[in-house]
């Protein structure tokens, strides 16, 4: 954006014609006049200001509409998407935006507005803070989440014209940042290529060796997949289980995650080669599991069902990896239509247009619920340091999964304890919680769980929580519960002693012992029995 400098020529008519067909494709009742008064109003109001590419600043703009086109979403995100950076960057003020083109791209623009002009001093603060806006933002309109991701991708796509130590910050930022908040969303299009852009700047040495790697073997790979492809598809045709197959390609980023989490080298990484079936139904995954594992044997301890129990962004598909001629190993992901989606596109997917509308409401109430437990655990959290902390938990989720004695799966983060997974199952439990074993041993409440884990919870008739237990759980929501039981303890204290109303007080009381369910048996128990322990990985 800076004046002086070369000057780029682009054509943004011809641009934004083209973001208007693919519009028109997907929605053809979409409103055009609205989409190009945003156009002619957004190109005024940047008229003038550039790129370091020299390229008119607004072709930015015009990019991000377009990422969040392909993505197939409305007329409002368009709009928001190419007027996000007026309020910021030019003369005109929210009211302006309001006026021309409602609240709902208002509030959107609003929320992008405020992520990017945080610029506290301190860099952890900062961080914090930006997740402080980013929440805020998102639980007003989610559709904001996704116009700063796409700002982000084309942010990154155009770094080289940037310093080399501001490139470095922003690859970092988006590492920590941007491509987490993508996953959490569900949104493995743009994590990707946000981790792959950002791998390639942080550590270029060990991108161009992968990439070298595998450039390498890709005859081999192509080969080996023909000789895979050819009997599954035969296969699957006389079962009669409708399908495509395809192969996928794998992310550098996810590559190198891969070698560094298992310590091997490129020629161990298993799903170098990857192979996805698609098929119409829920049934059909399975139909096709079996079908698969009878011309291939899998390797047993590598089956996961992400369809009996979907991740925590709700990405929902059954992977195997299988044993193939010549001795080679390929992970294999089946899935539906719907499901590979909702992989692609996360929460974007419920903004996207569809024939006869009627969105999966389902996933965005679980998503805008998740968002709504952050804002009410905001409360208790005082400073932007603490909260950054509750956040990481959430965001940066490094998991494990643990069992109940009746064989239920349970997803904690990475050094979560016995009183974690107490209170995961319910608070009532939580606050019982006296003891554990853990694969059938005693422990104490402060021991990590590992993956694989069996985990009884042993509880008491009465509730017991002490403060000291702040420094023994890991998640947000124990935090949570723990908090809230201190502060009405001390509460009433306050009360015996005469000083407060107690009407005040009573809701967040401590539970009263109803003699729920039995400890360490899960809602869902017995509906789950399979024993696998998945590891930390995106979708896909
Ligand atoms: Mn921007």
């Amino acid at each position: 954006m800076t004046p002086g400098g070369q000057t780029v020529d682009v054509d943004l008519k011809a641009m934004m014609e083209t973001l208007w067909e693919k519009v028109r494709i997907y929605n053809p009742q979409a409103d055009e006049d609205k989409l190009w008064f945003g156009y002619r109003f957004a190109k005024s109001a940047h008229e003038g200001q550039k790129r370091k590419s020299g390229e008119p600043f607004f072709t930015h703009a015009m990019t991000v509409a377009s990422i969040l086109a392909d993505l197939r979403l409305d007329v409002d995100t368009l709009i928001a998407a190419l007027v996000h950076d007026v309020v910021e960057d030019t003369d005109y003020e929210m009211e302006d935006i309001r006026q021309r083109f409602g609240k709902d791209v208002a509030h959107m623009v609003d929320g992008v507005t405020k992520i990017g002009g945080i610029r506290a001093v301190n860099k952890e603060a900062r961080k914090a803070e930006t997740y402080r806006k980013l929440v805020l933002a998102i639980a007003q309109d989610p559709r904001t989440v996704l116009i700063k991701l796409a700002d982000r991708l084309h942010n990154m796509r155009t770094l080289s014209f940037l310093k080399d130590d501001r490139q470095q910050d922003i690859a970092q930022e988006t590492m920590d940042v941007y491509a987490p908040l993508a996953n959490r969303f569900g949104i493995a299009k743009i994590k990707w290529e946000l981790e792959d852009l950002a791998f390639k700047i942080l550590q270029p040495e060990r991108y161009f060796e992968i990439e070298a790697g595998i450039n390498q073997t890709r005859t081999e790979r192509e080969r080996l997949i023909e000789k895979i492809v050819t009997p599954l598809h035969e296969a699957l045709t006389t079962a009669g289980v409708q399908h495509e197959i395809s192969g996928r390609p794998k992310h550098f980023f996810s590559i190198y995650r891969k070698m560094k989490d298992q310590e091997i080298g490129l020629d161990r990484v298993y799903d170098l080669l990857a192979l996805r079936i698609i098929v119409d139904t829920k049934t059909d995954c399975y139909h096709a599991l079996g079908v698969l594992h009878s011309l291939f044997p899998p390797l047993t301890d590598r089956i996961k069902d992400y369809i009996a129990t979907p991740k925590a962004n709700m990405y929902q598909s059954i992977h195997s990896t299988v044993r193939v001629p010549g001795g080679k190993n390929i992970e294999v992901q089946i899935r539906t239509g719907d499901m590979h989606d909702r992989s692609e596109l996360g929460i974007a997917a419920h903004w996207r247009y569809k024939e006869g509308g009627g969105a999966d409401q389902a996933d965005l109430a679980e998503m805008v619920k998740w968002l709504r437990q952050i804002m009410v655990w905001e409360e208790d959290v005082d400073d932007a340091q603490e909260f950054m902390e509750t956040l990481k938990v959430d965001f940066f989720r490094d998991e494990v999964f643990v069992f109940s004695p009746g064989g239920d799966v349970f997803q904690l983060p990475r050094g979560a304890t016995p009183l974690d997974f107490a209170f995961r199952i319910h608070s009532e439990v939580g606050f019982r919680c006296i003891g554990a074993k853990v694969n059938g041993r005693i422990v104490t409440l402060r021991s990590e769980l590992q993956n694989g884990d069996t985990v009884e919870i042993l509880t008491s008739k009465t509730p017991n929580p002490s403060a000291s237990w702040l420094e023994v759980v890991k998640t947000s929501r124990a935090k949570h519960h723990i908090r809230r039981w201190i502060k009405s303890t001390q509460f009433q204290e306050s009360v015996k002693l005469g000083g407060a109303n107690p009407r005040e007080g009573t809701e967040a009381g401590p539970p009263q012992d109803q003699g729920g369910r039995p400890a360490g048996r899960g809602p869902a128990d017995g509906l789950f029995r399979t024993r696998q322990v998945a590891g930390r990985r995106g979708p896909g």
